[in-house]
């Protein structure tokens, strides 16, 4: 099979989903990975050059059989995104350990693992990983301890792959989206926060996927053929300012 192929995790749904599809016009084909099977299922129907997969990011096991099926069908691959995420927004002292665990296992030990498990074949096509961090990543607030932690740490991963796997011509960058009104995120932002997004950025509104997923694939597309351990924040221009969020 010619064509580029890559890997979005949470495809599902959300920003994995419109990753998809730009990267589908762009002409790659797409192995759609996520862990919710039935959405999946549905999305991977409505698109041509599209391979599903369920798979749980947090384990080695099934993370192995996505690369190994992916390569497969393909015969290689040149992308991963690490995309697939949750979210959990609570005081300190009402953040079980069961969650924490939780948000650190699908938010940071998923892109460990899936980047882990790709090299091999990455390594043969000199590819390119993209992780989706947030803006809770890069700057602290109230009720975000387990997720904006786990997506700290999605950020300094990024740096360390791309500082080690550079000289394999592999290039990691990293997203960390504002607000977009997807599945995930409205679970979590209360009408005070909303609030809060609209005044503290400066485009005053949420994103839409595709405004993250467009950034995602230049990042992962030859263009950016020379950046690499990049942290680009997508975010209307939250991150360049000091205002704070509750
Ligand atoms: P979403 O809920 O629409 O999509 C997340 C997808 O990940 C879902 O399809 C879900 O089934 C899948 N998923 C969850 N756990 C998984 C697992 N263990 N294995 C495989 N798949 C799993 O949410 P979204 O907003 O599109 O989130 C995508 C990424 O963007 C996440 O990493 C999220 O943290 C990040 N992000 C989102 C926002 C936002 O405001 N929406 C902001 C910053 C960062």
């Amino acid at each position: 099979m010619q064509g580029k192929c890559a890997i979005v995790t949470g495809a599902a749904r959300g920003i994995g989903l419109a990753t998809t599809d730009v990267l589908l016009e762009m002409g790659w084909r797409i192995a759609m990975a996520d862990i919710d099977t039935e959405e999946l299922e549905d999305a991977a129907a409505a698109r041509d050059g599209v391979l599903a997969i369920t798979v749980d990011v947090s384990d080695p096991d099934d993370v192995r059989r996505m690369v190994d099926r992916t390569t497969g069908w393909a015969g290689r691959l040149d992308g991963l995104v690490n995309n697939a995420g949750v979210a959990n927004f609570a005081p300190v002292e009402q953040t079980s350990f069961e969650t924490w665990r939780e948000i650190m296992s699908t938010n940071l030990d998923g892109p460990f693992l899936c980047t882990q498990a790709a090299l091999p074949a990455l390594k043969e096509t000199c590819g390119a990983v993209v992780n989706i961090a947030s803006i809770s990543g890069l700057r602290a607030s109230t009720l975000r301890v387990a997720y904006g932690t786990s997506k700290a740490g999605v950020v300094h991963l990024s740096r360390q792959h791309a500082a080690e796997l550079g000289e394999y011509g592999i290039r990691v960058n990293c997203v960390c989206p504002g607000p977009v009104r997807t599945k995930l995120a409205m679970a979590v932002h209360t009408q005070e926060i909303i609030d809060a997004y609209h005044d503290a950025i400066p485009l005053n509104r949420y994103g839409t996927e595709r405004e993250i997923a467009e950034v995602v694939a230049f990042l992962l597309s030859e263009k950016a053929s020379y950046v690499t351990g990049q942290i680009l924040a997508a975010d209307g221009g939250f991150e360049s300012t000091g205002v704070g969020l509750p």
